[in-house]
């Protein structure tokens, strides 16, 4: 019986560790314990945010996404002035330019 370590079913990925396959769901490699990133959560977070900021930066709508009640409120409270909605557009240019990483260390 022919055993084909290299393939991989749809619903499995590599370990970033390990290399093992395991299932996509998995949380933690049971082969070398290391826990698994969820990039695909982090992206989603990621570009959301990043659009939300861009299109609806003025109202701070990115903050209240991103779980920054207060800082969504003070966008909120000065979005007359303009000064929000130049920020989300960097904060979401920002956003959209950072990898996955670097946007799960810093909002996640
Ligand atoms: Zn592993």
């Amino acid at each position: 019986m022919a055993e084909v370590n290299s393939e991989k079913n749809v619903d499995e990925i590599f370990c970033h560790s390990c290399g093992q396959i395991i299932k996509k769901e998995a949380e933690i490699c049971p082969k070398c314990g290391v826990r698994q990133r969820s990039v695909s959560i982090s992206f989603n977070k990621r570009v959301t945010a990043g659009i939300l900021a861009i299109l609806l930066g003025s109202f701070g709508v990115h903050k209240f996404y991103l779980g920054y009640t207060g800082l969504g409120i003070l966008y909120l409270c000065f979005f007359w002035s303009g000064i929000p909605g130049i920020a989300g557009l960097i904060e979401g240019a920002l956003m959209l330019a950072r990898t996955d990483e670097e946007f799960e260390a810093r909002y996640g």
